[in-house]
């Protein structure tokens, strides 16, 4: 694939619409096509839109399978729910994406390609007196994108700045896959690019590691895996829970907790880090950049705990690994 990640799009989509009732789904696709909104969208001025990023890959026998469907839709519910957008039932997301993800089969690339997945849902009153009311009615749909690497370069070591003052995200919605999360991590991140040539900027307010713009943060060695503890401040990634329990099963100590950028400090000259995402995969890392000191991790290159867990990973995936725990749905 050599157009960058997000850019292309499959042919079909599938949309319900929320008419302040229940959620109305015809059980057919659709072409894709532009939508057509009222100025005054809720949506637009509110920011009562909130989405998923899940993939499907192609599997050895030609068919294609989704990775923890279920998962990404209750996901989808808690940020619906953190938005007080309408909560659509599992079920029903859950089949718009099989029907999506059917029709668009074709389009999915071959391993390390994939079809992306974006359900994405939008409260659709037109009113802009609605800053204290949530929109009743709403929009979902399914859009489909057929995708390469997300980091340009394929797998290669990211170089992450380590921003301590300016937190990730506002407080409780770090949790909820929304525009606004993305935006206050923007500036931050096109400065660091401009400034300092990084990669991502890994976000750790008060010296505490959270996130990066859109991956997990992990640090792993030849005995252990560590990331940091569940909370309200970062989204809890699928990828995330999936290396978890991958490090589990290869025999790795797993610990969630809170980790300090001195720490980090402490761990690069032996150890690996890398991040974790629906696009980002297992992303390793060769530097980190703290105060404007640039630090190697390990040998610079990406580390071999890092890539046998992202083989692990992308195994259970792509199907020549078993499906111990479930996660692929096939289409
Ligand atoms: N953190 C943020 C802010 C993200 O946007 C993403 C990507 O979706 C992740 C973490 C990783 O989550 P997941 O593994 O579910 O894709």
């Amino acid at each position: 694939m050599t157009a960058p990640f997000g850019t292309l799009f499959a042919d079909s989509v599938a949309t319900a619409v929320f008419d302040g009732e229940s959620y109305t789904y015809s059980g057919a696709v659709e072409p894709l096509a532009d939508l057509s909104l009222h100025p005054g969208t809720h949506a637009l001025h509110y920011g009562s839109a909130c989405f998923e990023g899940a993939k499907a890959h192609r599997q050895p026998d030609g068919s294609v399978a989704i990775f923890r469907l279920g998962d990404h839709m209750a996901r989808l519910q808690q940020s619906a729910a953190r938005l007080h957008l309408p909560v659509p039932d599992v079920e029903l997301s859950s089949q718009m994406v099989i029907d999506a993800v059917r029709a668009n089969a074709d389009a999915t690339p071959s391993a390390p390609g994939s079809l992306y997945i974006r359900p994405t849902l939008i409260g659709t009153d037109p009113n802009i007196g609605a800053a204290a009311a949530p929109s009743k009615t709403a929009l979902l749909y399914i859009l489909n994108s057929p995708v390469g690497d997300y980091f340009a370069g394929g797998v290669r070591p990211l170089t992450l700045m380590v921003e301590t003052s300016v937190p990730r995200t506002t407080p409780r919605f770090g949790m909820v896959k929304t525009g606004a999360n993305y935006a206050m991590a923007l500036g931050v991140t096109l400065a660091a690019k401009a400034d300092h040539v990084a990669d991502q900027v890994l976000f750790a307010a008060d010296g505490e590691i959270s996130e990066t713009g859109a991956a997990n943060f992990f640090m792993v060695d030849d005995n252990k895996v560590i990331t940091r503890a569940l909370d309200e401040s970062f989204l809890h990634g699928v990828t995330r829970a999936s290396i978890l329990t991958i490090a589990g099963d290869l025999g790795y100590e797993v610990e969630e907790r809170a980790l300090s950028v001195d720490e980090l400090v402490a761990w690069a000259p032996e150890g690996e880090v890398f991040l974790s995402g629906t696009a980002a995969v297992v992303a390793p890392v060769g530097t980190i950049i703290v105060n404007g000191d640039r630090i190697t991790i390990g040998d610079g290159q990406p580390g071999a705990n890092s890539l046998r867990l992202r083989d692990a990973l992308t195994s259970i995936q792509v199907g020549t690994a078993p499906d111990n725990h479930g996660w692929r749905t096939v289409v």
